[in-house]
């Protein structure tokens, strides 16, 4: 199948002091194809690092599936095979500064994963293999013996690239990897993503926090407001013809630089902040703020409906029938 990863009504909530539940990701499907990458945008403490975590299993699911490479995954799986997909699926972080350990050498952080799931490799081998990932990541062998605090943000991301491509993954969640880096460094490392995509035959779930440069790289983009994703489709189109009211408000946020995109597109203000997710608004959760807001929209929820071709999108501007989540 040309799907690496497919996620069926997804569902995590985290207990929050008493008797009260986080709605971090609440009904969300979606799938990835192989060599993809999906981007996945919305604003701060939507969901996207718990969906992203959830998907590579440092979380558990309360309900839903997720069907990695034509295998179900499950929390009753054995130890063997639970080391085995987890290999396969890794993750880049934000924050290149504390997701390095700063009392390790560059050596020993990104062989760990070496040490884990290549035992059989000797300490020779493991440093050759070491020295190449810092090649490949734009990294020089004279490296290898530092520590994190001696290289700056880019390459501090590298390493962090360098130790995610270690173990031979196929999935890499790479929850926002450029915003904490300078403007000008941003493009660097996305171009890294993009070549090391084509050399490995990566699949990638992109994580941003607005549409100004997920662009670049993403085949498709999902937007996901309060745990849900609200649409989902190819990029060009979302940026040519969003369908989803929350999207078109990100999308009049940022700067155009296509002229031949300039819909004299006028910045839309959302009213209010982003509600508290233990108490998510009812019907549709973006109704608060919902320029386009209708009767239904506060007691009926919509559902994630395929409104045109490979357009997904969750608001009952456009019907509710609810679709299966991986066409093929
Ligand atoms: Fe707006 Fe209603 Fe669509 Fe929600 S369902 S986005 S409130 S129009
Ligand atoms: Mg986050």
């Amino acid at each position: 199948s040309s799907v690496l990863i497919e996620v069926n009504h997804l569902k995590k909530h985290f207990p929050v002091g008493k008797n009260k539940m986080l709605q971090a990701i609440d009904d969300v499907s979606f799938h990835i194809h192989r060599g993809e990458t999906l981007g996945l945008v919305g604003e701060s403490g939507c969901g996207k690092s718990t969906l992203g975590r959830t998907l590579i299993q440092l979380y558990e699911p309360d309900s839903g599936e997720i069907i990695f490479d034509g295998q179900k995954l499950n929390s009753n799986a054995g130890v063997t095979e639970r080391r085995e997909y987890t290999r396969k699926m890794q993750m880049i972080y934000q924050d290149p500064y504390s997701s390095l350990n700063a009392r390790m050498t560059v050596m020993e952080i990104i062989s760990e994963g070496l040490i884990v799931h290549r035992p059989g490799l000797l300490k020779e081998e493991r440093r050759r293999r070491v020295i190449e990932l810092l090649e490949l990541v734009g990294l020089s062998p004279k490296h290898v013996n530092r520590y994190p605090h001696e290289f700056s943000g880019g390459q501090r991301q590298r390493i962090g690239i360098a130790r995610a491509l270690a173990v031979e993954p196929q999935f890499i969640v790479a929850d926002e990897p450029i915003a904490a880096l300078d403007v000008s460094i941003q493009a660097q490392i996305v171009n890294l993503l993009k070549q090391l995509q084509r050399e490995k035959q990566l699949t990638y779930l992109f994580i941003a926090h607005d549409l100004s440069m997920v662009k670049y790289i993403s085949d498709r983009i999902a937007v996901m407001y309060l745990g849900q994703l609200m649409e989902l489709v190819h990029s060009e189109e979302l940026y040519r013809r969003p369908l989803h009211p929350y999207t078109e408000a990100l999308l009049s946020a940022i700067p155009i630089p296509d002229p031949r995109l300039e819909l004299s597109r006028e910045r839309i203000v959302l009213q209010g902040d982003v509600p508290n997710p233990i108490t998510p608004p009812s019907g549709c959760r973006f109704h608060t703020r919902c320029p386009k807001v209708m009767d239904i929209c506060s007691t009926v929820q919509p559902q994630f409906t395929e409104a045109a071709p490979y357009h997904y999108v969750r608001c009952h501007l456009y019907g509710s029938k609810e679709v299966v989540a991986c066409p093929e």
